[in-house]
C-alpha cells in the first residue's frame, strides 16, 4: 500500500485534548488510515500512535514493541492488575519524559483491523503502551503524571510547544 507519513501533531494542538469518538465499524478507510499511522510510527521510530495524534479523533490506535504491529479499535480496558512505575516520552511531546505509574497486566477489548472483536491480556511493555494510547483517547498525556516539581521543570519547555503552535504550526515534520 502506497500510504504516505502523517503529520504528527505536538502539545498545544487541540485535537490532542479531545474525546475521540468510536468508530462504527472497520472497514477500508480505516485500514488505510491505520496503514499511513503504520509508516508515521515508524518514521518516527514509535512504538504506539493513536489517531488523534495525527490530528483525527477517532478511538484508533496502533502499538509494536518489536513483535509485529497491531490496530486496536475502540478499546475498553476491562481488567488491571499491579501497578508499576516507568518513565514514558511521548511523540507529541519531544524532549520530555514523564516516570508514570500504571497497572502493570490489563485485559482489553477492543476490535482488530478486520472488525472482529477480542479480548486479550497484555502485560509490562505492551500494556504500558496501550494504557499510554488510550489515554491519548480520552485526551490526556503523560504530563498530567507529572509531580509538581516535574511540571515546573518542564513549564519552558511545554511553553515553547504551545507558542510554536499558536504561532504558524510546526511546518515541515523535519521541524520537529
Ligand atoms: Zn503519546
Amino acid at each position: 500500500m502506497n500510504a504516505t507519513p502523517l503529520r504528527v501533531r505536538f502539545y498545544g494542538d487541540p485535537c490532542l485534548r479531545k474525546n475521540s469518538v468510536p468508530v462504527l465499524s472497520v472497514g477500508v478507510t480505516e485500514q488505510s488510515l491505520i496503514q499511513a499511522m503504520l509508516i508515521t510510527m515508524r518514521e518516527n521510530k514509535g512504538v504506539g500512535l493513536a489517531a488523534p495524534q495525527v490530528g483525527i479523533n477517532l478511538q484508533i490506535f496502533i502499538a509494536d514493541i518489536g513483535d509485529g504491529p497491531l490496530a486496536f479499535i475502540n478499546p475498553k480496558i476491562t481488567r488491571r492488575f499491579g501497578n508499576s512505575s516507568m518513565e514514558e516520552g511521548c511523540l507529541s511531546i519531544p524532549g520530555i519524559v514523564v516516570m508514570v505509574r500504571r497497572p502493570e497486566k490489563i485485559v482489553v477489548r477492543y476490535i482488530d483491523q478486520e472488525n472482529r472483536p477480542q479480548e486479550k491480556a497484555y502485560e509490562d511493555m505492551m500494556a504500558r503502551v496501550i494504557q499510554h494510547e488510550i489515554d491519548h483517547l480520552n485526551g490526556k498525556m503523560i504530563v498530567d503524571y507529572a509531580s509538581l516539581r516535574a511540571r515546573i521543570q518542564m513549564h519552558k519547555q511545554l511553553k515553547e510547544l504551545e507558542r510554536q503552535f499558536k504561532g504558524k504550526g510546526y511546518g515541515t515534520p523535519s521541524g520537529r
